[in-house]
């Protein structure tokens, strides 16, 4: 019979799958000794089979029973007691942290008689009268499915009722008069009364929190944050402790360093009087932890000492959830904290220096994607803005749009084109829709615990939240800046989520520091800093080279100064365009042999100069040259425009010769499926010229950099090879141009040539192609495509969000390589082609080079290089560096 219970004390850490999160780490301190209210944890697997059967398995209700009676003995106290009641709070975990995206249910086991034996226990009539109304509140929303607005309401009208806005003025007999009404509006409502029987409320509230797996939110939220469907929650049942029994209680949230920046020291919200949900949800300012010493010094210092202790433990930065109950106390939750991308950094290079962590471990904490966000722009200071208020720099980033204030604007919005910013009094799970597609969120109310807080650093969107003098209507879609304008929904506001500064208007954005110092800037900044370890320490440690995607001597300069180790792809098409585009219709259109001659010898000196700057920016390191690629047509006028133009020019009687020629060129080679048709080395084999052109140039380049000294690489790829006959067409006609510029110009120039792998045939008979090549260079955006049979362009808009939907993938394959499909040639490849020839040279020049899980699996399967744009390439490097430690 399976185990589905666990009492904290017989959990550990280690059992996260089965325990979740946050039941494991509650068993964690449990065993650590520190003071954990008691409590047990039902698994996900139970949680699993309750949602794959509909109903809980066999042994459970049994079992429950049993760790309820320890959990009473332990407590001295009986669920649903009429003199001393045992409380519990009834909380979801999953395997990953899904913060607020699942429901907790507190204060089980109050009705109408044990409530009266909480209040004669605690001494405090209105406090067990508040514990009963919140129960009433939280079971009525989260368990039976009521709006929580029907509550709220009531409680709003109870308060106006007082003359006050804050729920701590309430007294008993409103408490009580409010307890009531709750009832009277779950039985409205549900239909049936407020069930009294506290093993009925528990069990009630077990299976709203195995549902709430399935809620759309949490669905959404995990298909956001790419964590598996099927893992199910477990339920955490924990005896209550207090914090709403008056001023010597309260409850708080803390971060072992700041989550934000990095910084050391610790960083906490306090609320006086008050349970755990009213901190996160902001309905009252809250203390800073510092403050909290001033309120009860013992709790503080109790909870700076475990704090030290918990990360010293984990060995990382954890967040915590505690309560106070009457000076006493409780640690409620701990986990290793979220963080931005700036602190991700900053923590792990601190504690490499604090010997908490080695290098390997502090490179396996950062991640390329964190990195990749590091890069984005500031706003640049240098530009006059308006200030309009400042709040807590909860999320970092720079962030320009129009301001919305519910979530299905800010979608609607998006839809047509549109940049937004969130704007709200707070965030609920609600408003998760608008909050992934706003550029940024912005509060007025809150800390950096707050929901929209958690929620944004999650996801990395930039977020300003507890922004306290905005007064946010959002019944009229606006906000009035206290004693300064207002803004309206649609107009244009910038928040800079680094600093909490929030400007009208649009400001302009500036260069990240990390990207001014991989630039070359002395830049005196200690996320840099960070930075720069952790890059020396991927560099040193990685098997991959990184190489850069880049078609111009600026590019390659930009791709060396962030780390490059030459290029891997240098497209030639661009060279076409312009003002050269008239040669190449010269050549296209030309009929006979001498007219495609004179187009081409115009169009070698051109070519040349490009190559040399290029080799000449990438001294000293490989440059691989891909011959032209796409289809003759995309160098040619649009067909319509042209026979428009036609029949204009017929009309008026002129006679248009060369326009004609175009047209009847266009006509000629159009195709049903370019992206299937005459194109990459089968243009080379149809136009022979062309190939052997770009062949000279490139050579004629090299020849000339060595007699001015310099130390060219060139490697010349032919694309889109399917046959091994198709390469050694090319490769002969290369060769003998090669030997021609030797006589010519007396200088041995070294260079390889070697074919991209791009069509499920050459990787199938990459055994024989291997043989022709010096290297392969994987184009993982047309294998892909020619794998799957996809054209990117068209499936892309039309039908890849219903395959999301629907799991056919769970993340686009263009995106982050297809490892089992498209994986699977590439490995096959690699493998064939070195068998035949073990000096092939392997790399990758598809997007994916930039791509985190993409490298991985490269360095798994053996490749030279990556190759990637520019930007990327620092990604890629502390990827590759990260890959070689898994
Ligand atoms: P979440 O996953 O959304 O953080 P939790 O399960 O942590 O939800 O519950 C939310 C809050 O409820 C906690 O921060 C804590 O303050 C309060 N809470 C949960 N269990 C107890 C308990 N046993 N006693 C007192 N407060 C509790
Ligand atoms: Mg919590
Ligand atoms: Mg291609």
């Amino acid at each position: 019979m399976s185990t589905y219970v666990y009492d904290f004390a017989d959990g550990s850490m280690d059992l996260k799958d089965l325990l979740g999160g946050k039941g494991a780490n509650l068993a964690e301190m449990t065993t650590l000794g520190l003071p954990v209210p008691p409590g047990f944890t039902i698994t996900t697997e139970a949680c699993r089979a309750h949602l794959q059967e509909g109903s809980d398995p066999e042994a459970l209700a049994a079992q429950v029973s049993q760790h309820l009676v320890t959990l009473e003995r332990a407590t001295g106290r009986r669920l649903g007691d009429p003199t001393d009641p045992l409380l519990v709070s009834v909380r979801s975990g999953a395997r990953f942290s899904m913060p607020g995206m699942m429901e907790t249910v507190l204060n089980v086991g109050l009705n109408d008689h044990s409530v009266e034996g909480l209040a004669g226990q605690s001494d405090d009539e209105r406090f067990a009268y508040d514990s009963y109304r919140r129960l009433l509140q939280m079971f009525g929303s989260t368990v039976l499915g009521i709006e929580d607005g029907v509550f709220s309401r009531a409680l709003d009208a109870a308060k106006q009722t007082r003359g006050s806005e804050l729920d701590v003025d309430l007294g008993t007999e409103d408490l009580r008069a409010l307890v009531a009404t709750y009832k009277g509006l779950i039985e409205e409502h549900d239909g049936d009364p407020f069930p009294q029987d506290p093993r009925e409320q528990l069990d009630l509230a077990i299976h709203a929190v195995f549902d709430s797996w399935n809620t759309d939110r949490a669905v959404l939220y995990r298909r956001q944050e790419h964590i598996p469907e099927d893992l199910g929650t477990a339920v955490n049942v924990q005896a209550m402790v207090f914090g709403n029994l008056g001023t010597d209680s309260g409850s708080g949230v803390a971060f072992t360093r700041d989550p934000a920046t990095g910084k050391r020291g610790v960083y906490g919200d306090y609320l006086q009087n008050a349970q755990g949900e009213d901190v996160v949800a902001g309905i009252r300012n809250t203390v800073s932890l510092t403050d909290m010493a001033a309120l009860d010094r013992t709790s503080h210092d109790e909870l700076l000492a475990i704090m030290e202790k918990l990360e010293k433990h984990f060995r990382d930065m954890c967040d915590i959830e505690f309560t106070v109950e009457h000076g006493r106390l409780w640690m409620l939750q701990t986990r290793v904290g979220k963080r931005t991308p700036e602190a991700a950094f900053r923590i792990a290079e601190n504690m490499v220096d604090e010997g908490m962590i080695d290098l390997d471990e502090a490179l396996r904490r950062v991640t390329g994607a964190q990195l990749a966000q590091l890069m984005f722009p500031r706003f640049d200071h240098s530009v006059p803005r308006t200030l309009l208020a400042k709040g807590m720099n909860a999320s970092p980033g720079a962030a320009v749009g129009k301001a919305v204030f519910d979530w299905a604007t800010a979608v609607e919005w998006v839809e047509r084109g549109e940049d937004v910013i969130l704007v709200r009094k707070e965030t609920s799970p609600d408003d998760l829709h608008g909050m992934v597609v706003a550029k940024g969120i912005l509060t007025s109310r809150g800390g950096k615990t707050s929901h929209a807080a958690v929620v944004a650093r999650g996801m990395g969107r930039t977020c300003v939240c507890g922004a306290a003098a905005l007064d946010v209507d959002t019944r009229n879609a606006q906000f009035t800046v206290r004693g300064g304008p207002t803004i309206r929904e649609g107009d244009v506001i910038s928040i800079d989520g680094t600093t909490g500064e929030v400007f009208a208007g649009g400001v302009p954005v500036t260069d990240s520091a990390v990207v001014r110092w991989f630039e070359g800037d002395d830049v005196d900044d200690p996320l840099v800093h960070a930075v720069a370890r952790l890059m020396e320490h991927a560099d040193n440690t990685r098997r991959l080279l990184v190489r850069a995607n880049a078609d111009t001597a600026d590019d390659a300069a930009r791709a060396r100064r962030f780390g490059a180790q030459g290029i891997g792809l240098c497209r030639t098409e661009h060279m076409f365009l312009g003002e050269r585009r008239e040669l190449v219709e010269h050549l296209i259109v030309a009929e006979a042999q001498e007219g495609r001659d004179k187009a081409l010898a115009e169009l070698l000196p051109l070519q040349k100069a490009d190559f040399m700057a290029i080799l000449e920016a990438m001294d000293g390191l490989p440059v691989t040259i891909r011959l032209i690629d796409p289809p003759l047509h995309e160098f040619l006028p649009d067909i319509t425009e042209l026979s428009v133009n036609l029949a204009l020019a017929d009309a008026h009687g002129h006679r248009n010769k060369r326009q004609r020629k175009l047209l009847e060129a266009v006509q000629r080679l159009h195709e049903q499926n370019p992206m299937l048709g005459l194109r990459g080395v089968r243009l080379g084999i149809v136009i022979p010229g062309l190939f052997t052109m770009q062949a000279r140039a490139i050579l004629e380049a090299a020849a000339e950099r060595i007699q001015a000294g310099g130390d060219p690489h060139p490697e010349i790829m032919i694309p889109l090879v399917g046959s091994v006959r198709e390469l050694d067409l090319v490769k002969g006609r290369i060769l003998e141009v090669a030997a021609d510029v030797r006589s010519e110009t007396g200088v041995e120039v070294p260079f390889h040539v070697g074919t991209m792998i791009e069509l499920p045939r050459a990787a199938l008979t990459a055994d024989a192609i291997g043989r022709s090549a010096d290297f392969f260079s994987f184009g993982t955006n047309d294998l892909t495509q020619m794998t799957w049979g996809f054209s990117r362009d068209d499936v892309e808009a039309s039908f890849f969000s219903t395959y999301l939907e629907q799991g056919v993938f769970q993340v686009s394959p263009f995106e982050s390589l297809d490892t089992e499909g498209v994986g699977a040639l590439v490995r096959l490849a690699a493998e064939r082609g070195r068998e035949a020839n073990p000096d092939l040279h392997l790399g990758v020049c598809g997007e994916h080079g930039g791509d985190p899980d993409s490298i991985h699996f490269f360095d798994d399967a053996g490749l030279d290089y990556v190759s990637c744009s520019p930007f990327r390439v620092p990604v890629a490097r502390l990827e590759a560096g990260r890959s070689t430690l898994e």
